[in-house]
């Protein structure tokens, strides 16, 4: 692949992208408008985020902070975080996988073989492929260190068997982030293994599963003596466990700064129904979770994008993600009565489907109940 000439320069700060954005955002405003669209099945709302995200890559905006051997335009990743939070000021939707390059893309930046980086991650940050995270199987969720799917090492690489659940969006992934086992049935989080698999190798199926607000949003995977080349190891063999850790803080850290800025548009639209549907008293006690979840939010970003470790802190960030999140849908059901739960029309379902999808918001990323252990176990050194 070719990479662009960035019609940008690398901002010197923060205050320099946003200027610089929002005067993009300012002179592409007529290209622009088809994204403020919202409607279409899934496959369309993939396609159309995929075009912005295509014109954010050419312009070099979501480039800011990746190193130039992957395709970025070097600088600090702290940048690139306003590009959300103007899209969603200006009332555009961020690009689907904005998310996945937060979470997954910089593990594989920071383990897989520097070719292989340089290979996939443009095409990542593009938006020419989606990859998806397997890392939960039945009976492996909040306890990820049980999990059994087996990798065996083979000639050239490794052959792999077993199950993963709950895996997002498989069905539409070019590769799959995998946690496999490589060591013995009891090496819990020392004998796991990270992979970057490809998702068209024979021997994986696909099955997808209807969740509550009635997307085929997770999947099933079967792996039946699946090969996977040794150069698709992330990290060191049974060094898993360090990959999926480094994608845990970016789930818990990084991605909970995009969805306050999503939270965040949500709450003006509440606030500003005509309906009056919520009391000053409510809207002002979801606004302050959701700036204490910025205040977090943001404090992990910086840290992030300067390579500090951001340890267990980001267990704080995701509860007070999902705290915010169900809170926030929770004034919107009461305010909005029978017609989320009823009504037809856009509005009313794009109501009712983030309400439904709120309460996922204390499951995915980690369960709140295991945060809460995290939190009181390592941060405040209470007894197990
Ligand atoms: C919307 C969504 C998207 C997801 N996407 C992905 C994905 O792309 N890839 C992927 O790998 N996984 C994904 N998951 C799965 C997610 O990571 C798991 O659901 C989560 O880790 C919880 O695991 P579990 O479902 O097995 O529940 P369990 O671990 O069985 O937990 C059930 C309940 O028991 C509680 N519990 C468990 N252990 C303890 C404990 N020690 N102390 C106190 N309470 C405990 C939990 O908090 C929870 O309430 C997704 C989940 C959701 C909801």
């Amino acid at each position: 692949m070719t990479t662009p000439t960035s019609t940008i320069t690398v901002p010197a700060t923060v205050a320099e992208a946003r200027d610089g954005f929002r005067a993009w955002l300012a002179a592409n405003r007529a290209d622009l408008e088809q994204f403020r669209e919202s409607g279409g099945d899934v496959t369309e709302i993939f396609d159309r985020l995929g075009l912005l995200q295509r014109m954010l890559y050419d312009a070099g905006w979501i480039r800011l902070g990746w190193p130039e051997a992957i395709g970025g335009l070097g600088g600090r990743p702290i940048l690139r975080s306003v590009v959300s939070e103007e899209l969603a000021r200006a009332g555009y939707p961020p690009p689907f996988s904005f998310a996945t390059q937060e979470v997954l893309g910089p593990a594989v930046a920071e383990f897989a073989r520097p070719e292989l980086a340089a290979e996939v991650l443009p095409r990542l940050l593009r938006g020419e492929e989606t990859w998806c995270q397997g890392f939960s199987e039945p009976g492996a969720g909040s306890d990820l260190a049980a999990l059994r799917l087996k990798a065996v090492a083979a000639e050239g690489g490794w052959r792999i068997s077993g199950e993963k659940i709950w895996t997002s969006w498989a069905q539409f992934a070019d590769r799959c982030v995998l946690l496999a086992r490589t060591g013995a049935a009891g090496s819990a989080h020392r004998g796991i293994s990270a992979f970057l698999l490809d998702m068209d190798t024979a021997g994986i199926e696909v099955s997808p599963l209807r969740s509550m607000n009635g997307d085929d949003e997770f999947c099933s995977l079967y792996f039946d003596d699946v090969f996977v080349p040794e150069d698709r190891l992330l990290g060191v063999v049974d060094g898993g466990w360090a990959v999926a850790m480094h994608v845990l803080a970016g789930e818990r850290g990084a991605a909970a700064w995009q969805r306050q800025i999503w939270l965040r548009s949500r709450l003006t639209d509440l606030a500003t129904a005509p309906e009056q549907v919520a009391g000053d008293a409510v809207v002002g006690e979801a606004f302050e979770l959701l700036m204490a979840l910025r205040l977090l939010s943001r404090r992990t970003v910086h840290a992030l994008s300067d390579g500090e470790p951001v340890g267990s802190t980001t267990s704080l960030d995701k509860l007070a993600m999902s705290t915010a999140e169900k809170f926030l849908f929770d004034v919107a059901l009461t305010g909005l009565g029978s017609d989320i739960v009823l009504g037809g029309g856009e509005a009313a379902e794009s109501w009712r489907n983030d309400y439904l999808y709120s309460r996922a918001s204390s499951i995915y990323g980690g369960a709140a109940e295991i945060q809460r252990n995290i939190i009181a176990e390592r941060l405040l050194g209470l007894p197990r």
